[in-house]
């Protein structure tokens, strides 16, 4: 099939991005890299009666590394990330995540914008926002605001997001140079959507303990999210074997996986169990 016929524009600012937006209500759609958006046209899942393209808005595109932490535009996509050396040690749990993002075609086009308002509930990024407390800013008709991740996922491809509001960043804190960390995830094929995945990461205290625990879920879930009785498992305890099951074995009994065509909710957890000890023990190596 085709799009339905669409009106295109290509703003160069972020103020008349939201105007033309708001002009339209519920008409208009902002285009990333289209990697999503144009499937969804393509089915005529969706028919706005116009895109309005973020690509040439300069400060959506940029990687801005401080003593707050990494903060990506929301034009920045998969393979600026990959490329940018800088985030091994600003980030090196973004970096490891997004590895695992689809093949390099959609790499080179997928946004941080895009993916957070598409809201796969297997995609990566939104998982790494929401274990690592990030913030989502978002700019529309009415003003600014700043959305915890934790609250901006409502569902399966469903966000807070206004039709009128635009995402222009992703802040995520500041990463200790101490911190220990773990992504896992399992999919069929390398690139392919997790079936599920785990970013999991602490802080070392005295006497080989774990502190500041925060495990997240993607894939086995509607939505991602922190897996607090698996946090609470590594929490206060010394990293070794029998922490690490306890927590994997918290966060199998937490986690409410749907079953769908590519795996049943059983297989789904029973990963998530796996994917939870594979991280932290990554982590405490
Ligand atoms: C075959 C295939 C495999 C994939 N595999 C993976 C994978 O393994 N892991 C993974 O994480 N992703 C995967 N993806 C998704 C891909 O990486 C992109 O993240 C996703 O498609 C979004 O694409 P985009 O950035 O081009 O956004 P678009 O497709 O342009 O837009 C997606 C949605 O976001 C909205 N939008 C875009 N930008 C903004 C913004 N700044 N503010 C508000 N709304 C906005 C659009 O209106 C649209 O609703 C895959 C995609 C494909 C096609």
């Amino acid at each position: 099939m085709k799009p339905a016929r669409f009106d295109y524009a290509c703003p160069a600012t972020l103020g008349e991005a939201v105007a033309l937006l708001a002009a339209r209500p519920g008409a208009a759609k902002p285009l990333a890299g289209g990697q999503s958006l144009m499937p969804v046209l393509a089915f005529r899942l969706a028919q706005p009666s116009l895109l309005v393209d973020l690509r040439k808005i300069p400060e959506l595109d940029r990687i801005a590394i401080g003593a707050d932490g990494v903060r990506l535009g929301a034009s920045v996509r998969w393979r600026d990330i990959e490329r940018d050396a800088r985030l091994a040690a600003a980030h090196p749990l973004l970096r490891a995540a997004v590895a695992h993002v689809a093949h390099y075609q959609i790499r080179n086009r997928g946004t941080v914008g895009g993916s957070l308002a598409h809201a796969d509930p297997a995609a990566e990024l939104p998982g790494i926002a929401v274990a690592c407390d990030a913030e989502i800013r978002i700019v529309g008709a009415n003003g600014a605001r700043t959305v915890q991740a934790g609250a901006f996922f409502t569902g399966a491809l469903s966000t807070v997001l206004a039709p009128d509001e635009i995402i222009t960043e992703l802040h995520l804190p500041a990463w200790p140079a101490a911190r220990r960390w773990g992504f896992e995830e399992f999919a069929r094929r390398r690139g392919d959507f997790a079936l599920a995945g785990i970013a999991a990461f602490y802080d070392p205290a005295a006497g080989g303990r774990a502190e500041n625990a925060h495990i997240a879920v993607i894939g086995a879930c509607a939505r991602p999210h922190r897996i607090a009785a698996a946090e609470a498992a590594l929490n206060g305890r010394a990293v070794e074997e029998a922490t690490i099951l306890a927590a994997a074995r918290a966060a199998a009994a937490a986690v409410d996986p749907p079953s769908d065509l590519h795996a049943d909710a059983d297989y789904r957890r029973a990963l998530v169990e796996v994917m939870v000890e594979r991280a932290l023990k990554r982590a405490a190596a």
